[in-house]
């Protein structure tokens, strides 16, 4: 399906060239966590200020490969001003999508789409799927969202 590797290939430039909620707040009341994946180079600063409600606002700061940045982008509109709840969810969905390559990658990739994923409820999030087949990258696009958890665990700490 080449069309679809196309459109998702194009979100992630759309990402990466205009990454959105880029830039920094001020902290406190924002908490500022650092990222690095040292395999790649990628540095990321995620500020997340939060409420009793969840993530009020989300900033992301940075320099990395495009993977890295457009997934720090996607992870910043796919988790502002939403509850700890679906932020949760949200992560939790991600992480099964980055993780699914051994049992997918076998498959003969034509219908292999991921069944067990709610894909409806990923958005443009689902565009970087595709990286699961080059491992070396996950990293790349699970860094911002391993930092964004620090972030949050942190903030929902103090
Ligand atoms: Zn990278």
């Amino acid at each position: 399906m080449p069309g679809l590797e196309d459109l998702y290939r194009e979100i992630i430039l759309d990402h990466y060239k205009n990454p959105r909620n880029q830039g920094s707040l001020e902290t406190p009341p924002a908490i500022k966590e650092q990222g690095f994946n040292p395999l790649c180079g990628d540095e990321v600063s995620v500020y997340v200020e939060v409420d009793e409600n969840g993530i009020r606002d989300i900033k992301i700061d940075g320099q990395g490969c495009s993977i890295s940045r457009s997934s720090a982008s996607l992870m910043s509109m796919a988790v502002k001003g939403k509850s700890f709840d679906e932020v949760g969810r949200i992560m939790n969905t991600f992480k099964t999508m980055m993780s699914i390559h051994e049992t997918r990658l076998g498959d003969d990739a034509a219908t292999g789409e991921t069944e067990r994923l709610d894909e409806r409820s990923m958005g443009e999030l689902i565009a970087l799927q595709g990286v699961v087949k080059f491992p070396v990258r996950i990293k790349c696009a699970t860094l911002p969202w391993n930092t964004l958890a620090q972030g949050l665990e942190r903030a929902t700490q103090e």
